[in-house]
């Protein structure tokens, strides 16, 4: 299934595979001035080539090398001769076989096949705009916003997602997220284009919410630690249930990983 919402100069293309007509986990991409900010779910590969057909797509960017973000990558290149952009360190892990298998992910987005993408400079001009591109690991090591500075926009892939996470997937380093939102803060955007959420106002606000949250949860699990607290009694102390999506994930998403990714490095900041 897919969705369109029309911002003006940006386009916004939700999508989520369904099962008796319910989304399981939505995700989008975004297209402006020919440039298209990541390219879906790979098991929405026949929806996604109808798209790309009718659209003007002259460039596709990465955000990070999830799949459900660059999943039809290769179809871009078969199908419009385009060769995705992405962070350096991303190119190894996109040209090679996806062997990574957890459940909810084959389900909920499919197998991302292998498909070759070239590497991003720190610019990145379309027609009419041009944009700074932004190193932003944290959710993954890869990770890159794109921002606008006349029109004050942030293409923020996978770096907001919420203000308040209630859980934290096991790979994500949480003091990379933080440095990552210190620094798009200070860009001052003012508008966010979420992949997952769509357009989000008043972004330096929001990106605010999302780094006091973390600095004040980071705090809360240290004091608790330094009591003498497991790390699971921890996990349970933190707001909001993280049940349904702990077993959703099989345990890739949870508050315990909070604690975990906090607790990794407890010194710093
Ligand atoms: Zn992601």
């Amino acid at each position: 299934m897919i969705l369109s919402f029309d911002y003006g100069d940006v386009r916004y293309f939700r999508m989520a595979r369904t099962v008796f007509g319910r989304a399981i986990y939505w995700t989008g991409v975004y297209l402006v001035d020919g440039l298209l900010v990541d390219s879906g779910p790979p098991n929405l590969a026949r929806d996604v080539r109808q798209l790309v057909g009718e659209l003007a797509v002259r460039q596709c960017v990465t955000t990070h090398h999830h799949e459900d973000h660059s999943g039809n990558h290769g179809l871009l290149a078969t199908e419009l001769r385009i060769t995705p952009l992405a962070h350096a360190s991303a190119l190894p892990r996109l040209a090679d076989a996806d062997t990574q298998f957890q459940l909810y992910r084959r389900v909920a987005w499919g197998r991302r096949p292998p498909a070759p993408a070239a590497p991003l400079g720190d610019r990145l001009e379309t027609t009419h705009f041009r944009f700074q591109v932004i190193h932003t690991p944290g959710h993954a090591t890869d990770h890159v916003a794109l921002f606008e500075p006349k029109r004050g926009w942030l293409f923020s892939g996978d770096l907001y997602l919420a203000p308040r996470l209630r859980y934290l997937r096991a790979d994500e380093d949480v003091y990379a997220m933080m440095d990552s939102l210190r620094r798009v803060l200070a860009l001052e955007p003012r508008v966010l284009f979420c992949q997952h959420r769509g357009r989000v106002e008043q972004g330096t606000a929001r990106l605010r919410d999302k780094l006091v949250f973390l600095v004040e949860l980071g705090g809360r699990i240290h004091e608790l630690h330094g009591r003498g607290w497991s790390d699971a009694a921890v996990a349970r102390a933190l707001p909001g249930s993280d049940l349904l999506w702990r077993l959703w994930t099989g345990g890739d998403f949870s508050k315990r990983n909070f604690v975990r990714a906090f607790l990794r490095n407890p010194n710093a900041r």
